[in-house]
């Protein structure tokens, strides 16, 4: 059997944390497997579907990496298949057309809660022979009386429903439009996916699903529930929380494979390993190893797991979503190599986020100092230093590299008879305008000769005139 497993997000709502975790187990066990990941957009609520959040959707998973093999797929577009299918129920007794108005079934409903009954509609239509005139009818799928439905959730175990608590759902409205449960049930038959990998919201769904599928004369997918993502508080993940666009995870300065890595773990575990490349999902996913219960968000864990994998790339692989980072705010980078200032600041910043806070000075000359340390590090005492450091550095000129410049402070501590600090911190709040930067030799390096003398020069005037 080749697996094929479906993502399959109603654009109603941003594509949030949860669902990116669905759709990574979803894209997960197909590649596990060697099989299909299928993107198929539920659209049919036309009121709440917007462009927009199809757009986060597809954007999102772009970013994420998590490409389908097939699809995008839209049930939108998919209407005469349904109608089709409702034609071929309504033939061979499976589906019926309900003529009941509003008022009889709120009738209906209002006796049966008098009688303290579970409501849900008795099938008085089931046996109408003729049509009400003046009436559009709504299909209803015609529901087994007895017997029942076991899901053997892959995640849960088997979960059982009597039929008889399921009523006779409606499957296509009197405006035409079919409805989700359906759509989905001919979906998964259509597409020939094999496991349906999804909320556990879902599980009352599965029951209907799956005695729809074997009226269609189709074999139900195995199930696999996955459970809630809860808030860092243990409540229902929700606006509240943060619970934003899985793309504002990428403005926040999270690299895709660190998001990915986190919600791997979040529900999921191999040994009590933390850390994982996306390589290393894959090669270790399964559903089996699926928790049963609900976890909670935990932001610290998120930001620890992304400096951890910002730590194991190269400067060279961070530039691009750091200069993307930087772009978004409307920093100008010039001839700076973002490569070497990713290089010497990633051990220093839980985001690329911050990450750009720390390389700020990078792109333009100080306007101030930080007080404390200009008074500290910018006085009639040091401008001395800086003057000799200033003349030594100076001396380089072509040969401006971070090796060299090393050198060149080495000598002047032992010239000056000072510790190195004496010479590295004067120059780092000229440079970088405070006291904090990333080593001294890298930053005047990256800086290039002109930048660093030119903002040298300035903190001579600022710590003589001090
Ligand atoms: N469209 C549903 C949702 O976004 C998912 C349905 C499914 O996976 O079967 O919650």
């Amino acid at each position: 059997m080749t697996v094929r497993t479906r993502f399959a997000p109603s654009p109603t709502g941003m594509l949030h944390i949860g669902g990116v975790r669905t759709a990574l187990f979803c894209w997960l066990y197909a590649r596990r497997h060697g099989g299909t990941f299928i993107l198929r957009v539920e659209d049919t609520d036309r009121e709440r579907s917007t462009d927009a959040a199809v757009q986060v959707i597809l954007d999102g998973m772009a970013w994420l990496g998590l490409t389908p093999d097939e699809g995008p797929f839209y049930q939108t577009k998919r209407y005469d298949r349904y109608h089709a299918v409702i034609g071929q129920l309504l033939q061979n007794g499976h589906a019926y057309q309900c003529y009941c108005s509003k008022t009889e079934l709120e009738e209906l409903r209002a006796g049966q809660m008098a009688r303290k009954e579970k409501p849900r509609y008795d099938g008085r239509c089931r046996h109408r022979t003729e049509p009400l005139a003046g009436v559009t009818p709504v299909v209803r799928f015609r529901n087994p009386d007895e017997g029942q439905v076991v899901v053997n959730d892959i995640v849960h175990g088997p979960i059982v429903f009597d039929s008889q608590e399921l009523d006779d759902l409606i499957i296509l409205r009197s405006d035409g439009n079919p409805t989700y449960n359906f759509c989905v049930a001919v979906d998964d038959w259509d597409m020939g996916i094999t496991h349906v990998i999804r909320g556990d919201d879902h599980i009352n769904n599965t029951p209907r699903q799956i005695n729809m599928l074997r009226a269609m004369g189709a074999t139900p997918p195995v199930y696999a529930h996955l459970p809630m993502i809860l808030g860092p508080d243990g409540t229902k993940l929700s606006k509240r929380h943060g619970a934003v666009s899985v793309l504002e995870y990428e403005s926040a300065g999270f690299l895709p494979e660190a998001l990915l890595n986190y919600l791997g773990r979040l529900g999921w575990s191999h040994g009590d390993q933390e850390l994982f490349t996306i390589e290393e999902l894959v090669q270790f996913f399964d559903l089996d190893a699926v928790n049963k219960s609900a976890s909670a968000l935990n932001p610290d864990k998120l930001a620890w797991t992304n400096q951890q994998h910002m730590m194991r790339r190269s400067g060279a692989e961070l530039a691009p979503r750091f200069a993307w980072v930087l772009a978004q705010r409307g920093i100008e980078t010039g001839s700076i190599d973002l490569a070497a200032v990713a290089e010497c600041l990633k051990e220093r910043a839980k985001t690329l986020v911050e990450m750009a806070d720390g390389a700020a000075f990078f792109f333009a000359d100080p306007t101030e100092y930080e007080a404390k340390a200009a008074s500290k590090h910018l006085n009639a005492e040091t401008a001395p230093v800086l003057v000799a450091a200033r003349a030594a550095l100076a001396a380089l000129e072509g040969a401006w590299t971070a090796a060299a410049v090393h050198a060149v402070l080495e000598s002047l501590v032992v010239i000056l008879g000072v510790g190195l600090g004496k010479v590295a911190q004067p120059l780092r709040v000229s440079v970088a305008g405070s006291g904090v930067s990333p080593p001294i030799d890298a930053t005047l390096a990256i800086l290039g000769a002109a930048v660093a003398l030119r903002r040298i020069d300035r903190a001579i005037q600022y710590a003589q005139a001090n």
